[in-house]
């Protein structure tokens, strides 16, 4: 195969990249692999669907800049391919007298990054969401929303045929050779490579001499499902305290059709694509991942250990319900008895700092350009993270 672009990933990344750089470049050929047998099989098909405001980011990120701008632009996409939005809001709540001056510092940062947030009393919180448990202040955010990823993603992956992109499913990228790229269906030859390779990013970053000082942690994340009838709550709900960080604590998210689900829990995989016990082991990739796991929390001592902990404690059915309970009223354990289908972050240590990396991290030259840490929210920011990177790649001058 000959092709001027290479993506490598049919999913929101590599599809909203292929879709832009057609819309750039339109003499060229672009050309999508994916190792699956269709567009969307790892998170970008899995996740909460949840259109991200864009209030909670630090200012300087790449998320601010972008969740704030593709919640826009992907609820216009929705609207205007009739593809249903669910638009929720989100109420941000402090749970006790100690959280009101986190929310205070969130609504500076909501208006620093350009976003709205409506003021709410514990009557008016009522009124937004009558089970949330609010000590005397929350914020609402009325462009938060809820949208089928599944849905979204089979629009887009058309609309970028229609354009004149080519998808080659069931091929895997194997490794480089020279200026060729070896995949299972056999040699390309391509101008330019786009790494959007989502849970193995990291390692074809590295192969292109990228991604020096990253090594990945494959993090679980799983949600409890509410058999709360849909409607049972109006809005997502989730605390100050836990978005005033890098990563979103346990919240109650909602779907599109308006039901329910309680979490993350987050554990680490012991492998790259560990959905399931011992389903696809991968022997050699778990050694590197506990390789991995346990260097940094020995080298990164007490910083990286409490991250991981901070984490992982609350992912016990028993928790997740109490801190369920601390959002909102009657989280029964009968009806939070089922979990979704669990996806995988991406998650990239830094191995300088010994930090887990929050923000995305784009790397790249004249020849190939890698999309890593596609973490929460890249679903929402996919639009203007896809015409980001095309910049880069204007940048260096392909
Ligand atoms: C629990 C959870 C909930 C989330 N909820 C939200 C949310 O509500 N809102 C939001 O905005 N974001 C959310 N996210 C984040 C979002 O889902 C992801 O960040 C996003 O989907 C990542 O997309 P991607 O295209 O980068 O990667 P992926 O969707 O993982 O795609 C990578 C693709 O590359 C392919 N691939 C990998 N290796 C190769 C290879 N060697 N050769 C060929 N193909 C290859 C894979 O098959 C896959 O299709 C959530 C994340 C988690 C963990």
């Amino acid at each position: 195969m000959k092709t001027d672009f290479l993506v490598i990933g049919a999913s929101v990344t590599g599809i909203n990249v292929a879709r832009e750089l057609k819309q750039r470049f339109p003499d060229n050929t672009v050309a999508v692999i994916d190792k699956e047998n269709g567009c969307a099989r790892h998170s970008s098909g899995r996740n909460s669907g949840m259109l991200d405001a864009g209030f909670s980011w630090p200012a300087d990120s790449l998320k601010a800049r972008f969740s704030r701008l593709g919640n826009q632009q992907l609820t216009q996409y929705c609207e205007s391919n009739r593809i249903p939005v669910n638009k929720c809001g989100e109420l941000v709540i402090a749970r006790d007298e100690d959280e009101l001056s986190v929310l205070d510092d969130l609504q500076r940062r909501a208006e620093g990054n350009g976003v709205k947030m409506e003021q709410a009393d514990p009557r008016s919180a009522r009124e937004i969401e009558p089970r949330a448990r609010v000590c005397e202040q929350a914020l609402f955010s009325p462009a938060s929303a809820a949208v089928d990823p599944v849905a979204v993603m089979r629009q887009m992956e058309q609309d970028a045929r229609d354009a004149g992109v080519r998808f080659y499913y069931a091929t895997s990228y194997l490794r480089k050779a020279g200026d060729e790229y070896i995949t299972t269906l056999g040699t390309v030859q391509a101008g330019y490579v786009v790494n959007c390779a989502g849970l193995y990013a990291d390692r074809i970053a590295q192969e292109f001499g990228f991604a020096a000082n990253f090594r990945l942690l494959p993090l679980k994340h799983s949600y409890l499902e509410s058999s709360d009838v849909p409607g049972a709550f109006r809005t997502h709900i989730s605390a100050a305290a836990d978005l005033s960080g890098s990563y979103p604590g346990v919240h109650i998210a909602l779907s599109v059709d308006g039901k329910a689900r309680l979490g993350p829990a987050v554990k680490p995989a012991l492998w790259r694509e560990q959905y399931h016990g011992a389903e696809g082991f991968q022997p050699f990739e778990m050694s590197r991942v506990v390789g991995v796991g346990l260097g940094q929390m020995f080298q990164g001592g007490k910083e990286i250990c409490k991250a991981c902990l901070q984490r992982f404690t609350g992912s016990a059915h028993s928790r997740l319900l109490s801190a369920g309970n601390r959002l909102a009223r009657e989280i029964r354990a009968g009806d939070y008895r089922d979990w979704a289908r669990p996806e995988i972050q991406p998650q990239l240590v830094n191995t300088e700092t010994h930090r887990m990396v929050s923000d995305f991290v784009i790397e790249g030259d004249s020849k190939s350009m890698h999309v890593l840490n596609t973490v929460s929210p890249v679903f929402t920011c996919s639009m203007p993270l896809a015409q980001h990177v095309c910049d880069q790649i204007a940048a260096v001058g392909r």
